[in-house]
């Protein structure tokens, strides 16, 4: 959480500045009409207006003209805003407000100070793991270890986490599950059977290949089994989304250029991501390298290939099973899917496409869960407050499983089942799977 992070005396900030920092015609262009509020998650638990778009948006503009300071208290409102986006999709006039609140944050990183704590885990974080694959699966290692060896029921148990600095009980009550394998893209080339459709570079991505690497897996099979070749290319990372909304654009850029020199290297006829934030943030490298015009060109190349997996598959055309698969499922459009890439079709075409399968519809679909990237972990009080309110409307469904298309959706829709489950002592029945294991299971069948 933010402690130390003033910029000075009241009246003394000079203004947004720098190459990511907002511009004038995205800030003025929103005209207050309050039609995004209802649409903002954060607006509404809280019924607040700095806790609405427009809000943000005003302090935005107040900060920027030298009416206000980059006080703690008006970051913490920029803070708490999850990035779903869903206020872009309500907006009459067209405000680029995930544009916006990117710009922000390097601008808070610029400016202030964060606390020891916080920068020094802001820099492991995204400085040292998500730009480097094999770190990060040492870290995926280490985390194995702590969960299966024992060590995590010594450190509960002993009282351990309470005395290491900063928020260790946290981190330790929100770790993943961690795959036994790990997908790992070191240029292997999967075959299409049949006739070849299309030839496709795959995204592992950084945290989804720890902890989903089984829906990785079947992502490739179901590609392969719909007539895609698959390269998984050497050289890609993260695709530095985390970084980008975060206030790290510099880092985000050096990811996004050994990604799109790796996917490029096959030339391919698309680029498939299985993560809706990661398939999101592939799809603005454009924008992304705005400020390096030598390197545009090819980062627009990349994100005009990119595609969400449901997207691809509902694109190039895909085999509807032939076996039931008698489940009835509940589906959650993750926001980064739903609000920035706007595919709601493709995965429900998709699921409704598997004989026996009965596709329920989720009340209050549009709102977010809660995950978004590291939100879990920096605004733990609203994280867990959305997380609940999903988990409710999901239970209410009485659907077998919760299908999503995003690893930190997945994520906190698991741990918000079970802590629903654990609140009113009951067992968790609802399983949590992609869209595309079940599409994988429905072909197993056959
Ligand atoms: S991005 Fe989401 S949380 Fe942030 S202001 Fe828009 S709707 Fe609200
Ligand atoms: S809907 Fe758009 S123009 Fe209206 S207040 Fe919200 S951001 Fe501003």
């Amino acid at each position: 959480m933010l402690t130390d992070n003033s910029v000075g005396p009241a009246g003394t900030f000079p203004g947004f500045s720098g190459p990511h920092a907002p511009h004038d015609s995205d800030l003025y262009k929103c005209v207050h009409c309050g039609f995004c509020l209802q649409a903002c998650p954060t607006y509404l638990e809280t019924g607040l207006e700095a806790e609405s778009p427009r809000g943000r948006i005003a302090l935005m503009k107040a900060v920027n003209e030298g009416r206000l300071d980059m006080t703690p208290s008006v970051i913490g409102h920029w803070d708490l805003c999850l990035q779903c986006r869903a206020c872009e999709l309500a907006c009459p006039s067209g405000v680029e407000y995930g544009k916006l609140m990117e710009a922000t944050r390097a601008q808070v990183e610029q400016h202030t100070k964060r606390s020891f704590t916080l920068r020094t885990a802001r820099s492991i974080g995204y400085k040292t793991l998500l730009p480097s694959p094999t770190k990060l699966r040492l870290a995926g290692t280490a985390l194995k270890l702590y969960k299966k060896s024992g060590m995590r029921t010594i450190a509960r148990g002993t009282g351990l986490l309470k005395l290491l600095p900063g928020d260790a009980e946290l981190v330790d009550a929100y770790l993943p599950e961690i795959s036994k394998n790990f997908f790992v893209a070191k240029g292997q080339v999967h075959t299409a059977q049949g006739p070849r459709k299309a030839k496709v570079a795959m995204l592992a991505g950084c945290v989804m290949a720890l902890t989903h690497a089984k829906t990785l897996d079947a992502t490739v099979r179901v590609l392969t089994r719909n007539g895609i070749e698959v390269h998984l290319t050497a050289g890609q990372g993260c695709c530095g989304a985390l970084n980008t909304h975060s206030g790290e654009p510099d880092s985000a850029i050096e990811m996004a250029k050994k990604n799109i020199d790796s996917f490029l290297s096959i030339n391919p006829d698309a680029i498939v991501s299985a993560s809706a934030g990661c398939g999101a943030a592939m799809k603005d490298y454009g924008e992304l390298f705005a400020s390096e015009p030598e390197f545009a060109n090819k980062a627009k190349r990349v994100a005009d290939l990119t595609k969400d997996i449901h997207e691809l598959l509902v694109e190039y055309g895909f085999a509807a099973p032939s076996k039931p698969l008698n489940v009835k499922v509940t589906y959650q459009d993750a926001c980064h899917l739903a609000n920035v890439q706007r595919i709601t079709e493709a995965p429900r075409t998709i699921l409704n496409s598997i004989p026996g399968l009965e596709l329920i519809d989720l009340g209050e679909a549009a709102v977010c869960c809660g995950s978004a990237g590291t939100y879990s972990l920096t605004q733990r009080e609203m994280s867990a407050r959305l997380g609940k309110r999903k988990a409710l409307n999901v239970v209410a469904t009485g659907a077998d499983i919760v299908a999503t298309g995003n690893p930190g959706c997945a994520m906190q829709l698991d741990f918000a089942l079970t802590q629903l489950a654990h609140e009113d002592s009951s067992s968790r029945t609802t399983k949590v799977r992609y869209v595309v294991d079940i599409l994988d299971e429905a072909y197993s069948l056959e």
